[in-house]
């Protein structure tokens, strides 16, 4: 190995030896052999689970599991497409013929990158990527289909939008930056990151005349930086001006004892792209001659006028036209062949209806209302629902027509006061009901209410709270007799209002006020206040500006 210092006798810097090294040539199979090659005698096996299953790991499987390759994922890879597709089935609902398509598809790639691991030779052979192209409307989960499948294989999983690159990375986000991002999303693990799935959203808006008919030239050229990305090329691992990639590389010299590797290969990410793609079933359905074919005839009979004008009014064409795309409707709308023919695997995703997001609700491992009580935990609150409710909420969120992304917005919606009034009003159960739907801020307040004793307990630490922020902001301190804090906690519960939240509003003018009070009385700076000061702090301003304050209580 050459000498840590230059010529010149001092000590060489990371970035310097980053820069000198991806001067010269590598071979990063070679690297990957050698890799190989030191871990040959680790045993195989799912390291991973084992531990998660076992809990406590033995001394024994602690030593292995620090020698463990990063790779043996990819190495021990050995899921089948129905696995994925049962595994999927227990997060995602709907969706069956792209959880059918991405789990074929994702099969095919780490199956070909084991083999490619097991036997070299392989690697150099051309093989076509399994890149999938997901078309649907926003929110119908084709985000959250991938990131389960990442999950569930165990490799890293990065996001962008397309409409953030610039096609000439001086400006904006670069596209070579997504694959780097693969390598923070691996902490740090290049060789992890290598077999990474990299998903770009809003790839539509890169087409060159869109559905628009607008000629865009920069999509266009993103989309021949992105064609680089998409077959056998090495990306500089840290960009000119990354310091937090060339912390990561030190750090990983320190923990590995090797050299970081300067670039980082693209021939085994995996590159999922996705839009709307809006109006491409137009063209899709002009090809296939105004709906006279086959199964549009029949699909047509079908429906009623009434489901077709809901079709046409969506962000995304219809799934079962956009099922039959083909290259040249692709290219009709505005992409380059070159890239449409990087994405051999092609799924429409469908639209989520009020039962299908009733189900996201009800039936969802981890769904969104799990999150929502998950959430309400954090604030010792525990929530409850009667089904009818969900049912309520899945109706109004499938008029919002953003999939199940308008469960959120009606949760948020619903939820937004409780969230901000509940905490520190010693209110612990909330069940969710259709009257609670109707009138939220009369449930809340009613709550509030009946549980008026205890908030008058629990009074005293959010006024010292409210006494410790009100200094921060203005300076002045105000000191509660005991009695004052306790009336304050009966007010707010008969405000219907946590404690802290009516010592906002019933103090507002102190912060103009208590400036006039120390113009005239200079020194006054500390306020006591009893408890008919709290009945009416209005009139203890007009006293303290006239007459000053003692300092006594
Ligand atoms: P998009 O299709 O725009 O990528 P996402 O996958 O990001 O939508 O969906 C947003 C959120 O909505 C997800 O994180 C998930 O919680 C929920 N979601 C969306 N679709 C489904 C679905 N089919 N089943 C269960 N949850 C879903």
């Amino acid at each position: 190995m050459k000498d840590e210092r230059s010529e010149d006798g001092q000590e060489r810097r990371p970035e310097e030896e980053q820069t000198e090294k991806s001067r010269s040539p590598r071979d990063p199979w070679k690297e990957l052999r050698e890799l190989m090659d030191r871990l040959g005698g680790i045993p195989l096996g799912s390291i991973r689970m084992e531990r998660s299953a076992a809990g406590e790991e033995s001394g024994e499987e602690k030593k292995r599991a620090s020698q463990a390759s990063p790779l043996d994922v990819v190495r021990n890879f050995s899921l089948r497409p129905r696995e994925i597709r049962d595994d999927l089935n227990r997060y995602v609902i709907s969706q069956d013929e792209a959880k059918k398509v991405l789990a074929t598809a994702v099969c095919d790639h780490y199956n070909h990158a084991r083999r490619c691991l097991e036997d070299p030779e392989m690697a150099r052979r051309d093989y076509p990527k399994s890149n999938v192209l997901m078309m649907g409307p926003t929110g119908v989960g084709k985000t959250y289909l991938m990131r389960c499948i990442a999950r569930l294989v165990g490799v890293p999983f990065v996001k962008a939008d397309a409409t953030k690159f610039s096609e000439t990375g001086y400006v904006g986000y670069d596209v070579e930056d997504i694959v780097r991002d693969l390598v923070k999303a691996a902490d740090g693990n290049v060789e992890l990151a290598q077999f990474g799935i990299v998903y770009i959203d809003e790839v539509d808006k890169l087409a060159s005349r869109g559905g628009d008919g607008q000629k865009d030239v920069s999509g266009r050229g993103v989309q021949v930086n992105l064609l680089k990305l998409l077959e056998d090329s090495e990306v500089r691992l840290i960009a000119q001006n990354d310091m937090m990639g060339q912390m990561q590389a030190m750090m990983s010299f320190q923990r590995d004892g090797q050299r970081p590797p300067s670039t980082i290969s693209t021939k085994f990410i995996l590159f999922i792209v996705s839009g709307a793609f809006s109006k491409l079933d137009a063209l899709v359905k002009r090809r296939l001659g105004n709906g006279s074919i086959g199964f549009l005839a029949a699909r047509e009979g079908e429906e009623t006028g009434e489901e077709r004008r809901e079709t046409s009014t969506l962000g995304s064409g219809d799934s079962a036209l956009l099922q039959q795309v083909q290259t040249a409707d692709l290219v009709n709308y505005g992409f380059e062949p070159e890239f449409v023919g990087r994405f051999p695997v092609r799924v429409a995703l469908e639209e989520l209806g009020e039962s299908e997001l009733e189900r996201i609700l009800t039936t969802a491992e981890n769904g969104i209302w799990e999150q929502y009580v998950t959430a309400m935990e954090g604030y010792g609150i525990h929530l409850t629902t009667e089904p009818e409710a969900l049912g309520e909420i899945a109706r109004l969120a499938a008029a919002e027509r953003t999939g199940a992304r308008g469960l959120l917005t009606v949760l948020e919606r619903l939820f937004r006061d409780f969230k901000f009034e509940l905490p520190g009003t010693g209110v612990s159960e909330l069940h969710l009901t259709r009257a609670m739907m109707e009138h939220p801020r009369q449930v809340l307040e009613e709550l509030i209410q009946a549980n008026a004793q205890k908030l008058r307990h629990l009074a005293s630490p959010e006024v010292d709270a409210f006494v410790q922020r009100f200094q921060e902001k203005s300076g002045y301190a105000l000191r509660f007799s005991p009695e004052a804090k306790e009336r304050l906690g009966e007010l707010a519960a008969q405000a219907g209002k946590s404690v802290g939240g009516f010592c906002e509003g019933h103090f507002r003018d102190f912060s103009y006020g208590l400036p006039l009070v120390e113009k005239n009385h200079p020194g006054c700076r500390e306020f006591f206040l009893e408890r008919e000061d709290v009945e009416d702090p209005g009139q203890a301003l007009t006293r303290w500006i006239r007459e000053g304050v003692s300092p006594s209580v």
